[in-house]
């Protein structure tokens, strides 16, 4: 995505100039599932960008529409068949989360009961805005290839109600982090460890900017507004930041999010380096 705003977002350039942001999803390979972490956009928002998230938010976010972006795709040139993708789980419903999910029809979804049950009830106005066309995709996905998860579950690192998703390895797991979406989570993949901090956090929305998990935090003012013009819960989300930070600080947790390029191209720098190290 691309927004007006470089300077505001990434402290150079101009402000006029556009800014990059990214949708960063997982794949996971567990030699029995494949599991996806949030989609991202999809075929269907690319051939149709205006009807599937209206003309406001695509001018707002201006997404690059390439084909070859698509979860589907990649996971293609990865050599993977998009219909052998078991699982997907979603941190949360908003589009560029959950835009690709057509792509996957054998996948089962996975989601927190809270962010399906605010999709169905649609209470406030907020809702209504943000959940708008997800109904539709919640009618077709139900039944047994959607899955839902209450709070409960064990503690992990001071986060209670850990949660084991059905079907899939005990390495993968959700943790609540409220606050962005009332049933946002974030997913937890322990693995293993070997070159790499053993667990992998993928928060989401839960922060957006890497300064925010710095023990002393700060977070550009263009996403300082948009966290707060966007949650459902100010107290809950800044709550689960402090959580997150301080788990960031440890040895053996790596935390990405969903839309910071610096994840992405962290994790892209280190591939090559374990490739060239493997040479
Ligand atoms: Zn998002």
């Amino acid at each position: 995505m691309t927004p007006v705003g470089k300077r505001l977002m990434e402290g150079a350039g101009a402000p006029w100039q556009r800014g990059r942001l990214i949708c960063h999803c997982l794949l996971v390979d567990t030699e029995t599932r494949l599991l996806l972490v949030d989609t991202g956009f999809g075929l269907r928002d690319i051939a149709d960008p205006v009807a599937r998230i209206g003309r406001p938010l695509k001018l707002l976010l201006n997404p690059r529409f390439a084909e070859s972006e698509a979860a589907v795709r990649q996971v293609q040139a990865l050599g993977y068949d998009p219909a052998d993708v078991t699982d997907i789980v979603l941190t949360h419903h908003d589009h560029d989360h959950v835009g690709g999910v057509d792509d996957f029809p054998n996948a089962r979804l996975h989601v927190h009961a809270i962010e399906a049950e605010s999709i169905r009830a649609q209470l406030t106005l907020h809702d209504k805005v943000r959940y708008s066309g997800q109904p539709e995709l919640m009618g077709r996905r139900e039944g047994d290839r959607w899955s839902e998860y209450s709070i409960g579950g064990d503690q992990w690192f001071g986060f209670r109600a850990v949660r084991q998703l059905h079907g899939l390895p005990e390495e993968i797991a959700i943790i609540p982090l409220p606050g962005h979406s009332r049933g946002h989570v974030g997913v937890v993949i322990d693995t293993g460890g070997i070159g790499r901090p053993r667990w992998l956090v993928h928060a989401g929305d839960a922060f957006m900017h890497p300064d925010e998990m710095l023990t002393d935090p700060r977070c550009p003012l263009v996403f300082k507004v948009f966290q707060s013009l966007v949650q459902a819960d100010a107290t809950s989300r800044l709550y689960n930041a402090q959580q997150l930070r301080e788990l960031a600080t440890r040895d053996d947790v790596e935390v990405i999010n969903s839309h910071n390029p610096y994840y992405w191209d962290r994790a892209r720098a280190t591939a090559q380096s374990v490739e060239v190290g493997a040479q």
